[in-house]
């Protein structure tokens, strides 16, 4: 876990190979990543960010769209 970003806000939510963080005071609600991935993101699921449910590197490009800097990740 990265202390940092839960320092700062983030929420984790955690993957085998990857961690995903959040911070929902950041997110300018581009829906970029719900549009990217409904898989990795879905807003009527709970937890509504699963980082199995797609390839590493998915989670990776999709979460590289987000314009704010409110969702993050930590390969472990
Ligand atoms: S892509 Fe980033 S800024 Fe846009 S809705 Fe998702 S988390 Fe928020």
């Amino acid at each position: 876990m990265d202390k940092e970003l839960e320092d700062a806000g983030y929420r984790v939510y955690h993957g085998e190979k990857i961690d995903v963080y959040f911070n929902t005071a950041i997110c300018q609600h581009s829906g970029n990543c719900v549009r990217g991935s409904h898989q990795l993101f879905n807003l009527k699921r709970k937890p509504w960010i699963m980082p199995d449910e797609v390839e590493v590197t998915t989670v990776m490009s999709v979460i590289d769209t987000c314009p704010s800097g409110a969702l993050q990740y930590r390969h472990k």
